[in-house]
């Protein structure tokens, strides 16, 4: 049955139904309240005139369709099969370190506020989200200043209990010693109870409760309890003070703002909590192609599906999602009781959207004008280094190998110049010898071109080394039947007495850049934005292929080691253990040393050194390289 027929076919109810490509990928789930009308309208001649869902049904070459009970299951399910599917025609909302955030686990014997990337239903309170690790930090800093509960990790707080005294932050007042006795549970309990109050906006219950502890403690005449008290509440009104009131009512609300440029759109979320704008977090998102309407209501149903999201009694939009009604009441449900959703058309409320939209423009240019010096960026390099393609998508390989063994490989993945870590793999080598690094760098990219269909090529293939490992590439692409730009990218070769290049820049070898179609290698001006950028995807490149060597090693138990030195079998192992006593005495005996050992040839010992001074150069300091970005 063809497609069209299928559509007439369609139940007139509401549901979900999913688009797939001709290989079989879902490119675009949505949700309707009459599948067979919503569904015939993309299909039916000429579309809805709308250029981008024109794309995307020209790339539908089959289609799913799920009948839920209502428009609020499909939105419902809409969310989840977004979230499994992550088609490229729908926007989502991306679960990533947007989600900074604040966990609280009353259940601890003594909790402590701690700074964590996901929200978890796992029976803690989670406070946020905000905005950069920055805005996160400032607020830790600034709950321990009013509740100093403690800031150590388990094992340093037993560690200070055995020792029966507090560490550092009890003598700065950033806690008061749980550790040893200094505090006890109740009133301990009382901090929790009140950072709770602190972060989830509560500030006028907060301050009436300490208040009339303040008062208690002063009527007892425990005029140092009732002292304390009194700071912290002057400390919880400076930083409520800090806070704006955007209305005259205690309320909970979210305000959402909404900014757009074409397929750039910027949402941003205001957080108004008794009142006052507790935090505010703004979400990106590119290459939209729905219509605000359908984009909207889409963002505002997996906003709120994210576990442990609070849902206000109140959501101001800036405009009209689809499926409002449907939306109302999935947010209902969730609160558990009546949420309302609405569009202020204008007097204070209207004010606050203006707000939530204005951030949202803000952020939105400054996106953009990023985004344009990121493109200035690839266009130079595009044009200096003659490249088909814009390289907004760069891949780059470095093979790393121990003294001639554990040899592996890294593969990184910038897009639009920024690390894009979904893109990172690890290779380790099978087939080829690990001294090779020719043979490594074409198995690795043998098996990367093989793989090709479910992981879309990049714009521009890079590789850590000159034109060997160039022409390795190429012939590597020529072999696949691929079509790519491939560069290489090296140090300035050393030309011993020749100083004046080194001097040139500044004491540093420059970087040279190998072009398959030029014999000479390139040289960009140190300045130039676009060898910046790719001078940090080589080196992120080699801090990932370093990582990964570590990790393995670490994973090779200690006395098997020796194994991983090629041509030392079982008997001359053996042979080395028994003549200098220990794997300790192998790692530091000299090649002599080595080499007087029975059955260890001069190329054995020179082997066995080189392998161990390497070890020992990848567990030094200079190697252990943050990553960057
Ligand atoms: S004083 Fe004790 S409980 Fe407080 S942070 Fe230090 S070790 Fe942890």
């Amino acid at each position: 049955m063809g497609i069209e027929e299928r559509v007439e076919a369609l139940p007139s109810g509401p549901g979900v139904y999913l688009f797939r490509n001709a290989r079989g990928r879902v490119i675009y789930v949505g949700k309707a309240q009459n599948l067979k009308s919503r569904v015939r309208s993309y299909f039916r001649a000429g579309g809805d005139g709308r250029v981008q869902i024109s794309q995307m049904v020209e790339r539908t070459a089959d289609l799913d369709v799920v009948v839920t009970p209502s428009v609020k299951d499909a939105l419902l399910l809409e969310n989840e099969l977004i979230k499994r599917h992550k088609p490229p025609f729908n926007v989502r909302l991306r679960d990533d370190k947007q989600y900074l955030g604040l966990r609280l686990d009353a259940r601890d014997p003594w909790p402590r506020p701690t700074p964590v990337r996901r929200f978890k239903e796992d029976g803690a309170a989670y406070f946020g989200p905000y905005t950069s690790s920055q805005s996160l930090r400032d607020a830790i800093s600034n709950l321990r200043r009013i509740f100093p509960l403690r800031s150590c990790s388990d094992p340093v707080f037993r560690d200070y209990a055995r020792r029966g005294r507090p560490c550092i932050e009890f003598e700065m007042k950033r806690c008061l010693g749980p550790c040893c006795g200094l505090i006890d549970a109740a009133s301990y309990a009382q901090l929790v109870a009140g950072t709770v109050l602190f972060l989830r906006g509560r500030s006028d219950e907060l301050v009436r409760e300490l208040t009339a502890t303040m008062e208690r403690a002063a009527a007892d005449e425990r005029y140092e309890d009732a002292a304390r008290l009194r700071d912290r509440i002057d400390a919880v009104e400076q930083t409520v003070q800090r806070q704006q009131i955007v209305g005259e009512h205690a309320i909970d609300r979210d305000v959402f703002g909404w900014a757009r440029r074409g397929g750039e759109v910027e949402v941003a979320v205001l957080h108004v909590r008794g009142g006052r704008v507790v935090g505010h977090v703004s979400h990106r998102f590119s290459e939209v192609l729905l219509d605000d309407a359908e984009a909207f209501g889409s963002l505002l149903g997996q906003y709120y599906a994210v576990p442990d999201r609070v849902v206000p009694g109140e959501v101001l939009l800036a405009l009209e999602p689809a499926d409002a009604d449907a939306l109302r009441d999935l947010l209902s449900e969730r609160a558990g009781r009546r949420v309302t959703l609405r569009v202020p058309s204008r007097g204070s409320l209207r004010e606050q959207v203006g707000m939530a939209n204005a951030n949202a423009e803000l952020q939105l240019a400054q996106r953009l004008d990023a985004h344009a010096s990121v493109l200035a960026t690839l266009a130079e390099l595009q044009e200096r280094l003659a490249l088909a393609r814009l390289p907004r998508r760069i891949e780059c390989y470095d093979v790393s190998t121990l003294g001639g063994t554990l040899a592996v490989a890294s593969r990184v993945a910038f897009e639009d110049g920024r690390p894009d870590k979904n893109g990172y793999r690890r290779y380790r080598i099978r087939e080829a010898a690990a001294g090779d690094d020719f043979a490594c760098l074409r198995e690795v990219l043998a098996r990367r071109l093989a793989k090709r269909d479910g992981d879309p090529l990049p714009d521009l293939l890079m590789v850590d080394g000159g034109r060997g490992q160039l022409g390795v590439a190429v012939a590597a692409l020529r072999d696949a039947g691929v079509s790519l730009d491939a560069i290489g990218i090296s140090k300035e070769r050393d030309t011993g007495g020749d100083t004046r290049r080194v001097k040139r820049h500044g004491g540093l070898k420059a970087e040279q850049l190998h072009l398959p179609a030029r014999k000479d290698a390139v040289s960009l001006p140190p300045s130039s934005a676009g060898l910046l950028l790719l001078q940090r995807v080589r080196d992120e490149a080699h801090r990932f292929a370093i990582e990964f060597q570590r990790k393995l090693r670490q994973r090779v138990h200690l006395t098997s080691i020796l194994e991983e030195v090629g041509g030392v079998g079982p008997s001359k192992r053996r042979a080395l253990l028994r003549e200098l006593g220990s794997l300790r005495a192998v790692r530091e005996a000299s090649v002599e040393q080595l080499a007087r050992v029975d059955g260890i040839s001069a190329a054995d010992a020179q082997r066995i050194r080189s392998f161990f001074a390497a070890l020992e150069e990848v567990d030094s300091p200079a190697t252990q390289r943050r990553p960057d970005g």
